[in-house]
């Protein structure tokens, strides 16, 4: 491209670089969902359809931003993150955030159209979601992030599942049932949900308590060094491919699940391409 006399204009561009040898963790979230989920009428507390949605719209991401090893998904939140050493968009903040938020909300589009056939999106009333982006400087600090939001996860699931609970089932106005559960703890609520109601809180389903977790089959996916178009073609190909694994297991407590995790992210970042 030619150079012209208003290309200076581009040293206003800042440089967003993220720190080198960090994890990036890119969280998207629904913006307004309270209203959203009203709008279309979402089962409460939680909408089974409404979450699956979700997890098609971040699977989206995996396929199509390179170098997301792992997500973990709630309510109307996921959070992405990349292997250590990625060097998409040579780590440019702005970059990586704009590609996952916009591709996460085009698959959570194209998701509904098959999930709500009969529920279609309004015009004026579109899902939409915001992004921002971490870095986390070692294993230990990304484990204490991921658990931070499954804890986030469980309480707000124990808290939703006895409010709707004593509304539904209890026939308490929501003033009423938010009045009640003031200054209880996880134990009391616990006890209304099984006393009251015959509800033990342990056997509601996994996804509600602890969330979703994305994870490649097996991270075969190897980047090629310094790829022709061919393996390079080839190499996308084979990202489209493979198999995601939807968990919902315990990231707060399972060691083995982040030495699995762990193992496939070092042979996945030593072949990282540098360039
Ligand atoms: P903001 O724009 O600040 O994020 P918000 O209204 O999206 O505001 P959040 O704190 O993100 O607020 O909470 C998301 C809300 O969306 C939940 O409180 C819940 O009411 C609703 N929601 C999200 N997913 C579901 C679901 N699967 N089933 C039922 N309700 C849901
Ligand atoms: P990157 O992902 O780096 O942005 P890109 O392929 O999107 O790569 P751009 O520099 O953004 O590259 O250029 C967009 C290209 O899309 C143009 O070069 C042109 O080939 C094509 N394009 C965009 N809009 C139109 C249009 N309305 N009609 C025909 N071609 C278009
Ligand atoms: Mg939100
Ligand atoms: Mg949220």
């Amino acid at each position: 491209m030619a150079n012209s006399k208003f290309e200076y204009v581009k040293l206003y561009e800042s440089d967003d670089r993220l720190l080198p040898r960090t994890y990036i963790v890119i969280r998207v979230d629904g913006r307004g969902f309270h209203q959203f989920s009203k709008k279309y009428d979402f089962e409460k507390p939680n909408d089974l359809n409404a979450l699956n949605c979700m997890n098609k719209a971040a699977e989206g991401v995996m396929r199509n931003v390179q170098d997301v090893f792992l997500a973990y998904g709630q309510s109307d939140e996921y959070s992405f993150v990349f292997l250590k050493d990625t060097n998409l968009f040579e780590r440019r903040a702005s970059k990586l955030m704009s590609t996952v938020v916009s591709t996460f909300t085009a698959n959570y589009i194209h998701a509904w159209s098959q999930l709500f056939p009969n529920n279609p999106l309004d015009g004026n009333f579109l899902p939409t979601f915001d992004s921002r982006a971490v870095m986390y400087p070692d294993v230990q600090s990304l484990k204490d992030y991921f658990s931070w939001r499954q804890a986030d996860c469980h309480i707000n699931n124990l808290y939703n599942t006895t409010f709707w609970t004593l509304v539904q089932k209890g026939q308490l106005t929501p003033h009423d049932a938010q009045t009640k559960l003031i200054g209880t703890l996880s134990a009391d609520k616990n006890e209304i949900l099984f006393t009251d109601f015959g509800i033990n809180y342990n056997n509601e389903p996994e996804m509600f308590k602890k969330g979703s977790i994305l994870r490649w089959e097996k991270l075969d996916h190897k980047y090629p060094k310094n790829p022709t178009k061919r393996q390079l073609d080839k190499y996308r190909k084979s990202v489209r491919d493979a198999k995601i694994n939807i968990l919902h297991c315990d990231i707060i407590k399972d060691e083995q699940f982040w030495n699995d995790v762990l193992a496939e992210e070092d042979t996945a970042a030593t072949t990282t391409p540098t360039s």
